[in-house]
């Protein structure tokens, strides 16, 4: 809930805006620091959820390890105070000069998703005398119940490696002297909220260590990436992710073998939930058969519901009208899918109403664009 002595300074302000709330983030992140520690397990922060630099900081201040997937972010962690042994670096496409940034770096692992792309970490780490940690990141072929859009882990997805390729893969590790194998990465997906597919990935880990060891090869760690879903619907009620079920999973169905470390690389369930877009209502436009409420803020701001058909929940923060109605909350982009939401249920809505767009921690300001010349929105934050 948005005190409301907060909602009165809001009306003074420029709109749209993304409010943090710091005082959420700790509470989340102390959640999950006391879910995880008991059983040993480290976490990363995926910096591509919200890369913000008091976020950044907060989260490296407490200890958690960065899991990224460019160079820039990658320079972002090592400026936040993430220690390099702490950062790992995922992606299918990894340009030369991020590969030569990580190896100076000396970060913990490259998470290698191809072939090739072993062959050119292997070549330029033997041309800079180098050593490069790597993980194998596979692609499990598990299905994860989310938005076809953020399902990673399936064949047809083009991340990871493929299990009919790891013949190969082993054969070419073994003539790669500069790359030193730690472990084995698997992400999924993302915004997972049914606990199966978390379960059937535990599963397919263990035969794969098996096929593993009959090789001779042993991981330090195993990463099984991030994909833990927020509950959009009830953003106040489950404000903080069920982190104990989550890890439960994993300390019921992984088999770890002796002396190895689990690793995590969760980014939404982390930041989704302290982040608000507040944005103004502009006109309210009667339709033949539906009202639209146009707001300040829209796909340039928060693109999911646009890009993912994600819904997110909105409320009318100033209107104090019994009364409610339903509105297609639509923003002022010339994109048909630059719509919030379609027959939302808000109480009654009028010009200069403030609302927040809820949720919006993660996967929000790291993906807005100029898109129509807008200006990047600022931050507000709660502490
Ligand atoms: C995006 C991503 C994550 C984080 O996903 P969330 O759903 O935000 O937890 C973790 N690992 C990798 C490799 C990713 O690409």
């Amino acid at each position: 809930m948005i005190d409301p002595k907060e909602i009165e300074t809001y009306q003074k302000l420029q709109t749209p805006f993304y409010r943090y709330d710091l005082r959420l983030l700790k509470a989340t992140i102390d959640e999950l620091i006391a879910q995880s520690k008991p059983f040993g397990y480290h976490v990363h922060y995926a910096v591509k959820a919200n890369a913000d630099s008091r976020v950044l900081e907060m989260i490296s201040k407490a200890g958690l390890g960065a899991d990224c997937v460019s160079g820039q972010e990658v320079q972002a962690a090592l400026d936040h105070g993430f220690t390099s042994e702490n950062i790992a670096f995922a992606g299918v496409g990894k340009s030369d000069w991020e590969i030569e940034l990580g190896l100076n770096n000396d970060i913990f692992t490259f998470n290698v998703e191809s072939q090739e792309e072993i062959k050119v970490i292997q070549e330029i780490a033997h041309n800079m005398g180098k050593t490069a940690g790597i993980a194998l990141r596979i692609n499990p072929d598990v299905k994860a119940n989310t938005h076809k859009y953020i399902t990673t882990g399936l064949e047809e997805n083009k991340f990871g490696i493929n299990m009919w390729e790891l013949p190969d893969v082993v054969e070419l590790l073994k003539n790669s002297p500069n790359l030193n194998l730690k472990g084995l990465h698997l992400h999924i997906g993302s915004q997972i909220t049914d606990m199966d597919p978390f379960k059937n990935m535990c599963l397919r880990i263990n035969e794969m260590q098996n096929w593993f060891i009959d090789q001779q090869i042993r991981f330090d760690h195993i990463n099984v990436g991030g994909g833990l879903g927020i509950d959009y619907g009830n953003p106040t009620e489950n404000a903080v992710p069920d982190f104990k079920k989550y890890f439960g999973i994993f300390n019921e169905f992984l088999e770890l073998r002796p002396g190895q470390q689990l690793h995590f690389e969760l980014g939404r369930a982390v930041v989704a939930n302290m982040g608000d877009l507040i944005t103004r209502v502009l006109y309210v436009k009667h339709g033949l058969k539906k009202k639209f409420a146009i707001v300040d803020a829209g796909m340039t701001e928060l693109i999911r519901p646009a890009l993912y058909q994600a819904v997110h929940k909105i409320e009318n923060l100033t209107s104090s009208s019994d009364e409610s109605f339903k509105y297609d909350v639509v923003g002022p982009i010339c994109e048909s899918s630059d719509c919030f939401g379609k027959e939302m249920t808000l109480p009654e809505t009028n010009r200069g109403d403030l609302m927040a767009v809820k949720s919006a921690g993660a996967y929000g300001e790291v993906m807005a664009s100029n898109y129509n010349l807008r200006p990047k929105a600022p931050v507000i934050y709660v502490d």
